[in-house]
């Protein structure tokens, strides 16, 4: 706690050093230069990073799956959720942990990364798989570990059915440095737009994710452009979060930001349910309230609000009317996914549905989400 007071500039107030301490023993801090720079000069920022002691108070829900990998699949690194798209977690280190990760448990204790035959295994599995177009890499953070990411690209470019390749970061925030000029230009060769045969081209784009327009710097943007200008296409991701980002000015001036600086805004989630971040966990409809405001502008700057279940995402629009239940006391949003059954278990090679998770009478996945406060 004291090098997080040291480097931050940050007292922790007599009365909760206690607790602080024992969330961090728990929940481990980790910032870069970076981040350290802009948590001293915004609120927002500091309370995605900051450990908190309500994370301490606040624990609810059945949580494990979604922190755990509930899809993981028998190859180290892969998971498939859809028919269309696959997962590779390449790496669960990342070089700054928010305090809402959505893999909190794999990413807090840096799970060993993919080795080299695990990401073969995942080619071999993909080469088979015709139905998947698309693969998203992610973490932790793929640029973590920038030899295996471009092996792993390597080979993926070459498989035929293949039309897109994701890259999720966060490092545009955390270390904008490091994300190169060498580095753009080396995935950008992986982007073949085939003008003969446009149904074989592939492409390549990066997905981001910033949450408070405080997070957009001189140097992010910087490195936005070493992205763009080698034609790689570049798509942001914000987590709605109480305090943080919750309402409609403040997102509205981050998806201005981002659309003028080349970073097209694409999802909207809403926190996941997730061990002591009850704090950070807004409910479901404030999404939605400020979807309706910002329907009223551009498209190009309303994203696709989306809530994570445990089969995958739910997308709800600006009229969405959400249906509750309330179990063991706590309040429910009744989610109608657009998911079958049979192609949830088959896809995920699962038994039976998540908990929380049942079929209407069309076969339908219902998911019950635990809404915010
Ligand atoms: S960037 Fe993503 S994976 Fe890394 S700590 Fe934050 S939420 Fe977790």
């Amino acid at each position: 706690m004291k090098e997080l007071e040291e480097l931050t500039g940050i007292t922790i107030p007599e009365n909760e050093r206690k607790e602080v301490q024992e969330v961090l023993e728990k929940y481990p801090a980790k910032l870069t230069d970076h981040l350290i720079s802009l948590l001293k000069k915004s609120k927002a920022v500091a309370k995605q990073f900051l450990p908190n002691k309500l994370e301490l108070t606040a624990l609810y829900g059945t949580i494990a799956p979604y922190e755990e990998g509930l899809h993981a699949s028998e190859i180290y690194g892969l998971e498939r959720l859809y028919k269309d798209r696959a997962v590779i977690t390449l790496s669960f280190g990342c070089p700054a942990y928010c305090r809402f990760c959505f893999r909190k448990s794999r990413v807090l204790k840096e799970k060993p990364r993919m080795s080299k035959q695990d990401i073969d295994k995942t080619v071999e599995f993909i080469e088979k798989e015709k139905d998947i177009r698309g693969v998203l890499i992610t973490g932790g953070d793929p640029f973590v570990c920038p030899d295996n990411l471009l092996y792993l690209i390597d080979k993926l470019s070459k498989i035929e059915h293949l039309m897109l390749i994701r890259i999720g970061t966060r490092s545009l925030l955390y270390q904008p440095e490091n994300l190169t000029e060498d580095m753009a230009k080396k995935l950008s060769k992986f982007i073949k737009i085939n003008p003969k045969e446009p149904y074989k081209s592939k492409t390549l784009s990066i997905v981001t994710h910033f949450n408070h327009p405080d997070e957009i710097t001189s140097e992010t943007v910087n490195a936005l452009q070493r992205f763009t200008k080698q034609g790689i296409i570049m798509r942001n991701q914000t987590v709605l979060l109480k305090g943080v980002n919750d309402n409609f000015q403040t997102l509205r001036k981050l998806f201005e930001t981002l659309v003028a600086n080349d970073s097209i805004p694409y999802y909207l989630f809403h926190c996941m349910p997730l061990q002591g971040i009850k704090y950070l966990r807004p409910p479901v409809q404030k999404g939605i309230d400020i979807l309706k405001e910002l329907s009223k502008l551009s498209g190009l700057i309303s994203p696709h609000y989306a809530v994570v279940t445990q089969v995958g995402k739910i997308r709800l629009i600006h009229n969405s009317e959400l249906k509750y239940k309330t179990k063991n006391s706590q309040k429910y949003v009744v989610l109608k996914s657009p998911y079958t059954v049979k192609d949830f278990l088959k896809n995920t090679n699962q038994k039976k549905l998540p908990e929380n998770c049942y079929s209407d009478k069309d076969g339908l996945i219902i998911a019950d989400y635990l809404d915010g406060e």
